[in-house]
């Protein structure tokens, strides 16, 4: 099945690429039909994620998969939360933002350092779908005071994980589509895809 990605997020395309592709889905990029940028003026993760997604499926004229996802603090009230792309700024990258959270969590004591990351996935059949699937999911964790590893993107330097005794960027690709935010809504995406074609 044909199936386009509403995002032109580096990070977030790999992993979707890998836990899609391995089941059949042909999974395109929204960069392969349109450059034109969605305003992503929703006000929850779930709003936004539809948006991206009608906007990926009118352009493609396939159907289509949206994420929106980000990092909520509890020391910070929730924040960056949907903003977390651009905590940093218009223009911020994975750096500039993972900086600013650092300096934000400074003199936060190590019992009030609790986050998660939450994701929304949006399955729209067309622009127009009137019953898209959307499901949910979050990723427990904290913020450490150092960043470390390599792998993930974005705020996964900073996201410790107690099970594991590492932060999101130092576990395996595999290890983190199978935990995550994106991994969990995604697995509870396809049960309702699944049962929705059962119909
Ligand atoms: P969106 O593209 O507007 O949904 O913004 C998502 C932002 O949330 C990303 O740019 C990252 O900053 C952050 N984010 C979401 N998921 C992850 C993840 O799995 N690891 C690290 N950062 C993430």
């Amino acid at each position: 099945m044909r199936i386009v990605l509403a995002t032109n997020n580096a990070g977030k395309l790999r992993e979707l690429q890998a836990m899609l592709q391995p089941l059949g889905f042909s999974v395109l990029p929204k960069a392969e039909f349109t450059s034109e940028e969605v305003v992503e003026d929703g006000d929850s993760f779930v709003a936004n994620a539809l948006l991206k997604a009608r906007h990926a499926a009118q352009a493609s004229g396939l159907a289509a998969i949206a994420d929106d996802s980000g990092i909520e603090v509890d020391a910070l009230a929730g924040a960056p939360g949907i903003h977390s792309a651009r905590y940093a700024g218009a223009q911020a990258g994975d750096i500039d933002n993972l900086n600013k959270l650092l300096e934000a969590m400074q003199h936060v004591p190590d019992v009030q350092r609790s986050a998660r990351y939450r994701c929304a996935l949006v399955y729209v059949r067309n622009a127009q779908d009137s019953a898209p699937l959307i499901c949910e999911a979050s990723w427990e964790g904290s913020i450490t005071r150092v960043p470390a590893g390599t792998g993930g993107f974005g705020y996964d330097p900073m996201f410790w994980l107690s099970e594991q005794g590492c932060t999101a960027a130092e576990i395996s690709a595999e290890l983190k589509n199978r935990l995550s935010h994106r991994g969990q809504a995604l697995k509870k995406l396809l049960e309702s895809l699944s049962r929705a074609q059962a119909c």
